[in-house]
């Protein structure tokens, strides 16, 4: 397939890196990164989108999204599909595949969890919203990129998802590092807790999976100094996505609102900016008391 790809950063340019070991004909743009192997460099975002069957944008956030769409969508033949797997607000994706239906192209969001690692190994799961012509065509792309696209719904339902899931993990591991700090006062010892929960009703994807405490569990970020993995920032960017649209949305969302505070002090103001998003068990041991 020919491919444009804009936004080749941590994610991007591993994605684009797949595509073109897959065969894929890739052209790039990005602002300040370089072409990995094999893309081919584009001078703006319109020259990477011209004549391109998908355009894969990777970007860093809903308004940037919004900017480059409005200078891509002009560029792209009418059928082909504007593919987004960046994270951004519910709005933004949807703004975005109104405007690509007014100018004739199919719009997908299709946000990704498994982050750099996932983005490297090609076993990035998606999750999609759009027109089912439109996941139909950049399926393979998934194949390729991925391990697993789930098809949500239609345009904006694939950032819901995304910011769903996140709230959840955002708060289970807040939860997970507060109980290791409160067993640690009670003279819990951290092999007996993950022993007990990992396999207890409280178990979950950030305790089972990708435990804060250092020498516990599998090995995860907490094993390497808190090096992410996936990075507070992120972890903070997400959870005020899924305030904003819970605002928007009307809905009642109590612990996520406590999780974007908690994330929004200890990235701000704890010296959790850079770190793994689990660097919240330290947090709490040093801290104590929230
Ligand atoms: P990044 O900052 O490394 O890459 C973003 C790239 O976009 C940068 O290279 C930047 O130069 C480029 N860019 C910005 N504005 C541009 C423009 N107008 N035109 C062209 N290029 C432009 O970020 P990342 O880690 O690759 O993340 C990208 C997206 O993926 C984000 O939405 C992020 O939330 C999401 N995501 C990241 C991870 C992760 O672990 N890094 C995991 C899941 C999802």
């Amino acid at each position: 397939m020919k491919i444009g790809f804009i936004g080749l950063g941590n994610m991007g340019a591993p994605m684009a890196a797949n595509l073109v070991a897959a065969g894929h004909e890739v052209t790039g743009f990005d602002l300040a990164a370089p072409c990995p192997d094999g893309v081919a460099k584009a001078t703006s975002a319109a020259a990477a989108a011209e004549g391109q069957e998908v355009v894969i944008t990777m970007l860093p956030n809903g308004d940037i999204l919004r900017a480059v769409a409005g200078e891509v969508l002009p560029a792209m033949a009418k059928g082909s599909v504007l593919l987004d797997c960046s994270t951004v607000d519910v709005d933004s994706a949807r703004a975005v595949a109104d405007q690509a239906a007014e100018t004739g192209v199919l719009a997908v969001d299709a946000p990704v969890s498994g982050g750099v690692g996932g983005a490297t190994a090609g076993t990035l799961t998606f999750m999609a919203g759009g027109p089912d012509a439109a996941f139909g065509k950049v399926k393979p792309l998934f194949d390729v990129m991925g391990q697993k696209a789930v098809h949500c719904g239609p345009s904006g339902n694939g950032q819901a998802a995304k910011i769903c899931n996140n709230m959840i993990l955002g708060v289970t591991m807040i939860a997970t590092c507060e109980a290791f700090a409160l067993a640690d006062k009670l003279g819990l010892d951290r092999q007996a807790m993950f022993d007990v929960v990992s396999t207890s009703s409280g178990q979950s994807w950030s305790m089972n999976t990708y435990c804060p405490a250092p020498g516990i569990g599998p090995q995860s970020p907490a094993d390497n100094g808190y090096k992410p993995g996936f990075a507070a920032d992120l972890m903070l960017k997400d959870l005020r996505l899924s305030q904003q649209a819970a605002e928007a949305a009307d809905a009642d969302t109590p612990m996520g609102a406590r999780a974007a505070e908690l994330y929004a002090t200890f990235v701000e103001q704890e010296g959790g900016t850079g770190r793994d998003f689990s660097a919240m068990l330290p947090r709490f041991e040093k801290r104590g008391r929230a």
